[in-house]
């Protein structure tokens, strides 16, 4: 049974913005690739040398801003088979369709040269105009957000829910949006597709994914490049307990999952998004 992966390609700074301590009017684009210090190039070469030893591929949700600091880097994920989608210009988060509307036009050379038929909204939040707004610019489906796998046809596009069991009987499914993690779906299901879950059951994820897969379901997942190689600049004890303060429920993102994740690609097959529903 195959299942589906996805990597939202992002440099650790957006995940780790309030804990780097600059001021939000001094993180522009410029500063902003000062401090990622060539860590998604390297990044992502080793996230591709890892799926290419397991013989896997993947889907790549791209910030357009990357695609500006290191388009190199970008072309090589096509070049070596696996699909570029889009994950915003520089992570906004998407309380509108004009929000997303802007992030488009900022992605502008981004969109043109990949034409890009997937979305991942950033933090799995997004609003029912911006899906019609993904409509417009040419989008085939939208992975973002949480739910059992039922793919729901919203403003014309396919929205494909990132993986949940759910623990307490049937789940109810409806239209309504946005369908992020909040402590009440928690007390319901466990998204355990999101990157956050796979760092609290690490390789027994890949028990969970078998039971979809009786089931005859795929598994959906993301995980960040953040999760799988730590730049030094995040691994600090100060920066850690910044971080925690910040949000303690973010603890799970501070795990390295490079070796649970190399257990699920051992023992399981994975596509990305494009190969697996419109391929
Ligand atoms: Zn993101």
């Amino acid at each position: 049974m195959k299942n589906i992966l996805s990597i939202d390609l992002e440099s650790w700074i957006y995940f780790y913005e309030n804990a780097v301590g600059a001021r939000a009017d001094w993180l522009t684009s410029q500063n902003k690739r000062i401090l990622d210090n060539d860590y998604v190039p390297t990044a992502t070469t080793n996230i591709l040398d890892l799926l290419e030893r397991y013989n896997q591929k993947a889907t790549f949700f791209t910030l357009g801003e990357l695609y500006e600091w290191y388009p190199d880097v970008v072309e090589e994920i096509e070049k070596r088979g696996h699909e570029v989608a889009y994950h915003t210009h520089n992570h906004a988060l998407l309380k509108s369709g004009e929000i997303l509307e802007r992030e488009l036009e900022q992605s502008g050379d981004f969109i043109k040269r990949f034409k890009p038929i997937g979305f991942r909204a950033p933090q799995i939040y997004i609003t029912r105009d911006s899906i019609a707004c993904l409509n417009r610019w040419g989008f085939k489906y939208s992975s973002s957000t949480y739910d059992e796998h039922k793919i729901s046809k919203i403003e014309g596009i396919d929205e494909i829910p990132l993986s949940t069991i759910s623990f307490r009987g049937t789940p109810q499914s409806n239209h309504e949006l946005p369908k992020h993690m909040t402590i009440k779906m928690l007390s319901r299901k466990v998204p355990f597709g999101s990157g956050l879950f796979i760092g609290l059951l690490g390789s027994k994820t890949s028990y969970v994914i078998s039971r979809l897969n009786k089931k005859n379901i795929p598994a959906i997942l993301f995980i960040h490049p953040w999760q799988l190689y730590r730049p030094k600049e995040i691994e600090g004890f100060t920066f850690k307990m910044k971080v925690l303060c910040r949000n303690p429920l973010c603890m799970p993102y501070t795990i390295n999952v490079l070796k649970a994740v190399e257990k699920l690609l051992k023992r399981h097959k994975f596509l990305s998004f494009r190969e697996y529903y419109y391929a």
